[in-house]
Protein backbone atom coordinates (compact mmCIF):
# COMPACT_ATOMS: atom_id res chain seq x y z
CA UNK A 1 0.00 0.00 0.00
CA UNK A 2 1.16 3.26 -0.83
CA UNK A 3 2.25 4.21 3.30
CA UNK A 4 5.52 5.96 1.90
CA UNK A 5 6.51 8.03 -1.25
CA UNK A 6 9.70 6.75 -2.17
CA UNK A 7 12.28 8.73 -3.70
CA UNK A 8 13.19 7.85 -7.48
CA UNK A 9 16.39 5.48 -6.48
CA UNK A 10 16.87 2.11 -5.58
CA UNK A 11 19.95 0.52 -4.47
CA UNK A 12 21.15 -2.98 -5.62
CA UNK A 13 24.00 -3.56 -2.93
CA UNK A 14 26.46 -1.44 -0.31
CA UNK A 15 29.65 -1.36 1.35
CA UNK A 16 30.32 0.00 5.08
CA UNK A 17 28.86 3.38 4.29
CA UNK A 18 28.50 3.26 0.49
CA UNK A 19 25.71 2.05 -1.76
CA UNK A 20 25.40 1.84 -4.96
CA UNK A 21 22.41 2.37 -7.58
CA UNK A 22 20.74 0.22 -10.57
CA UNK A 23 23.25 2.45 -12.62
CA UNK A 24 26.87 2.01 -10.60
CA UNK A 25 26.07 5.19 -9.05
CA UNK A 26 27.54 5.21 -5.09
CA UNK A 27 26.36 7.13 -2.48
CA UNK A 28 27.66 7.93 0.79
CA UNK A 29 25.15 6.84 3.61
CA UNK A 30 24.27 9.63 6.51
CA UNK A 31 21.18 7.85 7.45
CA UNK A 32 22.07 4.09 7.92
CA UNK A 33 18.40 3.11 6.73
CA UNK A 34 17.45 5.69 9.57
CA UNK A 35 19.48 4.77 12.64
CA UNK A 36 19.49 1.07 11.89
CA UNK A 37 22.54 -0.16 9.90
CA UNK A 38 25.40 0.99 12.74
CA UNK A 39 27.94 -1.43 11.46
CA UNK A 40 26.97 0.07 7.18
CA UNK A 41 25.88 -2.45 4.68
CA UNK A 42 27.39 -5.70 4.35
CA UNK A 43 29.25 -6.32 7.19
CA UNK A 44 31.78 -9.08 6.26
CA UNK A 45 31.30 -10.97 10.01
CA UNK A 46 27.74 -10.26 10.57
CA UNK A 47 26.64 -11.42 6.34
CA UNK A 48 28.73 -14.70 7.66
CA UNK A 49 27.26 -14.73 11.08
CA UNK A 50 23.32 -14.87 9.23
CA UNK A 51 24.39 -17.25 7.08
CA UNK A 52 26.02 -19.57 9.12
CA UNK A 53 23.12 -19.26 11.71
CA UNK A 54 20.70 -19.83 8.63
CA UNK A 55 22.61 -23.36 7.58
CA UNK A 56 22.16 -24.49 11.21
CA UNK A 57 19.05 -23.17 12.73
CA UNK A 58 16.37 -19.92 11.84
CA UNK A 59 13.19 -20.44 14.26
CA UNK A 60 12.04 -23.10 16.65
CA UNK A 61 9.53 -20.55 18.37
CA UNK A 62 9.33 -19.67 22.22
CA UNK A 63 8.06 -22.87 23.25
CA UNK A 64 11.32 -24.07 24.02
CA UNK A 65 14.60 -22.65 25.00
CA UNK A 66 17.02 -21.14 22.39
CA UNK A 67 20.90 -21.06 23.55
CA UNK A 68 21.05 -17.94 20.94
CA UNK A 69 18.20 -16.29 22.90
CA UNK A 70 19.40 -16.67 26.30
CA UNK A 71 22.98 -15.67 24.89
CA UNK A 72 22.16 -12.45 23.46
CA UNK A 73 19.71 -11.76 26.43
CA UNK A 74 23.46 -12.26 28.72
CA UNK A 75 24.96 -9.84 26.86
CA UNK A 76 22.18 -7.46 26.76
CA UNK A 77 21.58 -7.53 30.15
CA UNK A 78 25.53 -7.22 30.97
CA UNK A 79 25.82 -3.79 28.68
CA UNK A 80 23.10 -2.42 30.17
CA UNK A 81 23.12 -3.08 33.58
CA UNK A 82 19.66 -4.79 34.18
CA UNK A 83 17.75 -7.81 34.81
CA UNK A 84 15.54 -9.47 32.00
CA UNK A 85 15.06 -8.98 28.97
CA UNK A 86 11.70 -9.56 25.91
CA UNK A 87 12.20 -10.21 22.44
CA UNK A 88 10.11 -8.54 19.55
CA UNK A 89 10.59 -7.32 16.33
CA UNK A 90 10.62 -4.00 16.14
CA UNK A 91 10.66 -0.76 18.32
CA UNK A 92 6.85 -0.21 18.28
CA UNK A 93 6.56 -3.70 19.77
CA UNK A 94 8.71 -3.34 22.29
CA UNK A 95 7.05 -0.35 23.52
CA UNK A 96 4.38 -2.49 23.17
CA UNK A 97 5.40 -4.44 25.76
CA UNK A 98 6.48 -1.63 27.87
CA UNK A 99 2.74 0.18 28.09
CA UNK A 100 1.80 -3.21 28.89
CA UNK A 101 4.16 -3.44 31.75
CA UNK A 102 2.85 -0.02 33.14
CA UNK A 103 -0.56 -1.42 33.33
CA UNK A 104 0.84 -4.30 35.23
CA UNK A 105 2.56 -1.97 37.57
CA UNK A 106 -0.36 -0.07 38.17
CA UNK A 107 -2.83 -2.35 38.74
CA UNK A 108 -0.25 -4.15 41.26
CA UNK A 109 -0.78 -0.32 42.65
CA UNK A 110 -4.61 -0.97 42.82
CA UNK A 111 -5.00 1.41 40.19
CA UNK A 112 -8.73 0.54 38.04
CA UNK A 113 -7.13 2.97 34.98
CA UNK A 114 -3.47 3.57 35.27
CA UNK A 115 -1.88 6.51 33.28
CA UNK A 116 1.78 6.99 31.63
CA UNK A 117 3.42 10.14 31.21
CA UNK A 118 4.45 10.92 27.53
CA UNK A 119 5.83 13.74 25.74
CA UNK A 120 5.01 16.76 23.29
CA UNK A 121 6.79 15.75 19.99
CA UNK A 122 7.74 12.63 21.07
CA UNK A 123 7.34 9.03 18.93
CA UNK A 124 7.27 5.96 20.15
CA UNK A 125 5.58 4.05 16.57
CA UNK A 126 2.82 3.04 14.70
CA UNK A 127 0.75 0.62 16.25
CA UNK A 128 -2.64 1.74 18.12
CA UNK A 129 -1.28 1.82 21.68
CA UNK A 130 2.32 3.33 20.11
CA UNK A 131 0.65 6.25 17.88
CA UNK A 132 -1.38 6.72 21.16
CA UNK A 133 1.43 7.67 22.85
CA UNK A 134 3.00 9.46 19.95
CA UNK A 135 3.15 13.39 20.62
CA UNK A 136 2.30 13.85 17.00
CA UNK A 137 -1.57 14.89 15.59
CA UNK A 138 -0.21 13.27 12.24
CA UNK A 139 0.48 10.21 13.10
CA UNK A 140 -3.05 10.02 14.97
CA UNK A 141 -5.03 11.27 12.50
CA UNK A 142 -7.79 9.30 10.85
CA UNK A 143 -7.28 6.37 13.57
CA UNK A 144 -9.63 7.70 16.38
CA UNK A 145 -10.26 6.36 18.67
CA UNK A 146 -7.01 6.41 20.31
CA UNK A 147 -6.02 3.86 23.14
CA UNK A 148 -6.77 6.09 26.56
CA UNK A 149 -4.18 6.38 29.56
CA UNK A 150 -1.51 8.51 28.63
CA UNK A 151 -1.09 12.12 29.70
CA UNK A 152 0.96 14.21 27.47
CA UNK A 153 3.71 17.19 29.15
CA UNK A 154 5.92 19.04 26.96
CA UNK A 155 9.31 17.62 26.78
CA UNK A 156 12.26 18.39 28.81
CA UNK A 157 10.16 19.43 31.62
CA UNK A 158 10.25 17.87 35.36
CA UNK A 159 8.10 20.72 36.66
CA UNK A 160 5.04 19.35 34.04
CA UNK A 161 5.77 15.64 35.42
CA UNK A 162 5.53 17.12 38.65
CA UNK A 163 2.09 18.72 38.08
CA UNK A 164 0.52 16.13 36.38
CA UNK A 165 1.68 13.92 39.78
CA UNK A 166 -0.17 16.87 41.24
CA UNK A 167 -3.44 16.27 39.20
CA UNK A 168 -3.45 12.89 38.49
CA UNK A 169 -2.94 10.19 41.65
CA UNK A 170 -3.37 6.72 39.20
CA UNK A 171 0.22 7.79 37.63
CA UNK A 172 2.21 3.87 36.92
CA UNK A 173 4.45 4.97 34.12
CA UNK A 174 6.83 7.93 32.19
CA UNK A 175 7.90 6.98 28.85
CA UNK A 176 10.65 9.06 27.14
CA UNK A 177 12.90 9.16 24.45
CA UNK A 178 16.23 10.56 25.82
CA UNK A 179 17.02 12.23 23.03
CA UNK A 180 13.77 13.16 20.60
CA UNK A 181 14.79 11.44 17.13
CA UNK A 182 12.13 12.20 15.32
CA UNK A 183 10.75 15.06 16.50
CA UNK A 184 13.76 16.84 15.82
CA UNK A 185 16.83 15.91 17.50
CA UNK A 186 15.79 17.19 20.66
CA UNK A 187 18.62 17.02 23.54
CA UNK A 188 16.80 17.65 26.72
CA UNK A 189 19.26 19.59 30.06
CA UNK A 190 21.15 17.62 31.73
CA UNK A 191 19.53 17.24 34.59
CA UNK A 192 16.02 15.89 32.81
CA UNK A 193 16.56 11.96 33.09
CA UNK A 194 17.78 12.74 36.59
CA UNK A 195 14.73 14.62 37.43
CA UNK A 196 12.51 11.83 35.82
CA UNK A 197 14.54 9.17 37.88
CA UNK A 198 14.04 10.70 41.25
CA UNK A 199 10.38 11.68 40.06
CA UNK A 200 9.84 7.69 39.32
CA UNK A 201 11.26 6.99 42.74
CA UNK A 202 9.25 9.21 45.05
CA UNK A 203 5.90 8.47 43.52
CA UNK A 204 6.65 4.52 42.86
CA UNK A 205 6.17 4.86 38.88
CA UNK A 206 8.16 2.84 36.10
CA UNK A 207 10.62 4.59 34.25
CA UNK A 208 10.53 4.11 30.53
CA UNK A 209 12.82 5.03 27.93
CA UNK A 210 12.65 4.46 24.63
CA UNK A 211 16.15 3.88 23.25
CA UNK A 212 14.98 2.58 19.93
CA UNK A 213 16.90 5.03 18.37
CA UNK A 214 19.61 6.57 20.84
CA UNK A 215 20.56 2.95 21.71
CA UNK A 216 23.40 0.79 20.11
CA UNK A 217 26.14 3.34 20.42
CA UNK A 218 24.48 5.88 18.71
CA UNK A 219 24.72 8.39 20.89
CA UNK A 220 28.47 7.72 22.00
CA UNK A 221 27.36 5.15 24.92
CA UNK A 222 25.88 1.94 24.70
CA UNK A 223 22.88 3.86 25.74
CA UNK A 224 21.95 7.34 25.98
CA UNK A 225 20.67 7.14 29.84
CA UNK A 226 24.40 5.76 30.28
CA UNK A 227 25.77 9.77 30.56
CA UNK A 228 23.70 9.96 33.68
CA UNK A 229 24.46 7.82 37.16
CA UNK A 230 21.28 6.31 37.49
CA UNK A 231 19.14 3.30 35.47
CA UNK A 232 15.09 3.04 34.24
CA UNK A 233 12.96 0.23 34.96
CA UNK A 234 12.52 -0.53 31.28
CA UNK A 235 14.62 0.42 28.72
CA UNK A 236 13.59 -0.54 24.89
CA UNK A 237 15.35 -1.37 21.70
CA UNK A 238 15.26 -2.42 18.32
CA UNK A 239 17.07 -0.13 14.90
CA UNK A 240 20.72 -0.68 15.73
CA UNK A 241 20.36 -3.99 17.55
CA UNK A 242 19.81 -6.08 14.12
CA UNK A 243 21.52 -3.90 11.93
CA UNK A 244 18.50 -4.36 9.80
CA UNK A 245 17.63 -7.60 10.76
CA UNK A 246 14.01 -6.90 12.60
CA UNK A 247 14.48 -7.67 16.08
CA UNK A 248 13.63 -5.14 19.22
CA UNK A 249 13.88 -5.86 23.13
CA UNK A 250 11.95 -4.15 26.09
CA UNK A 251 14.90 -4.95 29.35
CA UNK A 252 13.53 -4.54 32.57
CA UNK A 253 15.46 -3.90 36.03
CA UNK A 254 14.57 -5.39 39.60
CA UNK A 255 11.19 -3.02 39.71
CA UNK A 256 9.94 -4.74 36.55
CA UNK A 257 11.52 -8.25 36.34
CA UNK A 258 8.55 -9.84 37.52
CA UNK A 259 5.83 -8.60 36.05
CA UNK A 260 4.86 -10.63 33.22
CA UNK A 261 4.76 -14.26 33.42
CA UNK A 262 3.87 -17.04 31.03
CA UNK A 263 1.05 -16.25 29.58
CA UNK A 264 1.13 -13.18 30.01
CA UNK A 265 2.98 -11.18 26.84
CA UNK A 266 4.49 -13.20 23.88
CA UNK A 267 5.58 -12.92 19.88
CA UNK A 268 6.39 -15.76 17.70
CA UNK A 269 9.50 -14.69 15.98
CA UNK A 270 10.53 -12.68 18.73
CA UNK A 271 14.33 -13.59 19.73
CA UNK A 272 14.47 -16.84 16.91
CA UNK A 273 17.78 -18.06 16.94
CA UNK A 274 18.27 -16.37 13.40
CA UNK A 275 17.62 -12.61 15.32
CA UNK A 276 19.01 -13.59 18.53
CA UNK A 277 22.57 -14.71 16.81
CA UNK A 278 22.69 -11.56 14.53
CA UNK A 279 21.65 -9.25 17.47
CA UNK A 280 24.86 -10.88 19.67
CA UNK A 281 26.96 -10.45 16.45
CA UNK A 282 26.05 -6.57 16.12
CA UNK A 283 27.30 -6.50 20.08
CA UNK A 284 30.69 -8.04 19.32
CA UNK A 285 30.95 -6.27 16.75
CA UNK A 286 30.28 -2.71 17.85
CA UNK A 287 32.58 -3.97 21.18
CA UNK A 288 35.72 -5.22 19.29
CA UNK A 289 35.61 -2.33 16.84
CA UNK A 290 35.30 0.00 19.64
CA UNK A 291 32.57 1.50 17.79
CA UNK A 292 30.73 3.17 20.69
CA UNK A 293 33.39 5.29 21.41
CA UNK A 294 34.26 5.87 17.64
CA UNK A 295 30.89 7.14 17.33
CA UNK A 296 31.35 10.00 19.53
CA UNK A 297 34.55 10.98 17.99
CA UNK A 298 33.42 11.14 14.99
CA UNK A 299 29.93 12.78 16.06
CA UNK A 300 32.09 15.61 17.74
CA UNK A 301 34.26 16.05 14.93
CA UNK A 302 31.11 16.07 12.59
CA UNK A 303 29.33 18.48 14.94
CA UNK A 304 32.60 21.10 14.86
CA UNK A 305 33.18 20.53 11.30
CA UNK A 306 29.06 21.63 10.71
CA UNK A 307 29.72 24.56 13.16
CA UNK A 308 32.41 26.18 11.58
CA UNK A 309 31.13 25.42 7.92
CA UNK A 310 27.84 27.03 8.82
CA UNK A 311 29.19 30.26 11.81
CA UNK A 312 26.87 32.80 10.75
CA UNK A 313 24.94 31.22 7.81
CA UNK A 314 21.55 33.44 8.13
CA UNK A 315 18.78 31.01 8.46
CA UNK A 316 21.02 27.95 10.41
CA UNK A 317 18.88 28.19 13.52
CA UNK A 318 20.62 25.42 15.74
CA UNK A 319 23.34 22.86 14.94
CA UNK A 320 23.34 20.12 17.99
CA UNK A 321 23.80 16.60 18.22
CA UNK A 322 25.10 13.90 20.09
CA UNK A 323 27.81 10.97 19.13
CA UNK A 324 26.68 10.38 15.81
CA UNK A 325 22.66 11.95 16.32
CA UNK A 326 22.83 15.05 14.63
CA UNK A 327 20.70 17.95 13.47
CA UNK A 328 20.85 21.20 12.15
CA UNK A 329 17.56 23.51 12.25
CA UNK A 330 16.63 25.53 9.80
CA UNK A 331 14.24 28.74 10.06
CA UNK A 332 12.61 27.36 7.52
CA UNK A 333 10.93 23.94 6.20
CA UNK A 334 13.61 21.90 3.95
CA UNK A 335 12.05 19.06 3.14
CA UNK A 336 13.31 19.38 -0.18
CA UNK A 337 16.85 18.89 0.95
CA UNK A 338 16.24 15.16 1.22
CA UNK A 339 16.38 14.60 -2.79
CA UNK A 340 18.78 17.78 -3.52
CA UNK A 341 20.95 15.63 -1.19
CA UNK A 342 20.53 12.66 -3.02
CA UNK A 343 20.82 14.10 -7.25
CA UNK A 344 23.31 17.03 -5.82
CA UNK A 345 25.91 15.51 -3.21
CA UNK A 346 25.02 11.81 -3.60
CA UNK A 347 24.66 11.70 0.40
CA UNK A 348 21.41 9.72 2.33
CA UNK A 349 20.45 12.88 4.85
CA UNK A 350 16.97 12.90 6.08
CA UNK A 351 15.20 16.12 7.24
CA UNK A 352 12.72 15.58 10.27
CA UNK A 353 10.22 17.71 12.23
CA UNK A 354 9.79 20.03 9.06
CA UNK A 355 12.98 22.33 9.10
CA UNK A 356 15.90 20.11 10.91
CA UNK A 357 18.24 18.17 8.85
CA UNK A 358 19.32 14.84 10.73
CA UNK A 359 22.20 13.01 9.84
CA UNK A 360 22.61 9.52 11.41
CA UNK A 361 25.69 8.00 9.55
CA UNK A 362 27.21 4.31 10.75
CA UNK A 363 29.21 3.87 13.68
CA UNK A 364 32.21 2.37 11.28
CA UNK A 365 32.64 5.67 9.16
CA UNK A 366 35.55 6.49 9.05
CA UNK A 367 37.20 10.01 9.34
CA UNK A 368 37.45 11.11 5.82
CA UNK A 369 33.84 10.09 4.56
CA UNK A 370 32.35 12.01 8.10
CA UNK A 371 34.48 15.11 6.24
CA UNK A 372 32.51 14.54 3.33
CA UNK A 373 29.49 14.30 4.69
CA UNK A 374 29.97 17.22 6.53
CA UNK A 375 31.35 19.45 3.28
CA UNK A 376 28.43 18.23 1.04
CA UNK A 377 25.44 18.85 3.87
CA UNK A 378 27.37 22.49 4.48
CA UNK A 379 27.18 23.19 0.78
CA UNK A 380 23.55 22.25 0.12
CA UNK A 381 22.41 24.11 3.30
CA UNK A 382 24.07 27.48 2.11
CA UNK A 383 23.25 26.64 -1.47
CA UNK A 384 19.17 26.32 -0.45
CA UNK A 385 19.63 29.54 2.20
CA UNK A 386 21.37 31.65 0.14
CA UNK A 387 20.18 30.56 -3.46
N1 LIG B 1 10.63 4.67 19.06
C1 LIG B 1 11.48 5.55 18.50
C2 LIG B 1 12.22 6.51 19.39
C3 LIG B 1 11.68 5.57 17.12
O1 LIG B 1 12.51 6.48 16.58
C4 LIG B 1 10.97 4.65 16.32
C5 LIG B 1 11.13 4.66 14.85
O2 LIG B 1 11.52 5.63 14.26
C6 LIG B 1 10.09 3.74 16.94
C7 LIG B 1 9.96 3.78 18.30
C8 LIG B 1 9.32 2.74 16.14
O3 LIG B 1 10.15 1.72 15.71
P1 LIG B 1 9.66 0.71 14.59
O4 LIG B 1 9.53 1.49 13.32
O5 LIG B 1 10.75 -0.34 14.55
O6 LIG B 1 8.36 0.13 15.04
Amino acid sequence: MRTYAPLPVSFTHGAGAWLWDKDGTDYLDALSGIAVCGLGHAHPALSEAIAAQARKLTHVSNLYHIDEQEALADKLTAIAGMERVFFCNSGAEANEAAIKLARLHGHARGFAAPKIVVCENSFHGRTLATLSATGNKKVQQGFEPLVEGFIRVPFNDPGAIEAAAAEHDDIAAVLVEPIQGEGGVNIPDEGYLPAIRSLCDRHDWLMMLDEVQTGMGRTGQWFAFQRHDLKPDVMNLAKGLGNGFPIGACLVGVKASDLFGPGSHGSTFGGNPLGSRVAATVIDIIESGNLVEQAEARGKAMLSGLQTALRDVAGVRDIRGRGLMIGVELDRPCAELVSAALQQEKLLINVTAGNVVRLLPPLIITREQADRIVAGVARLIKGFLQG
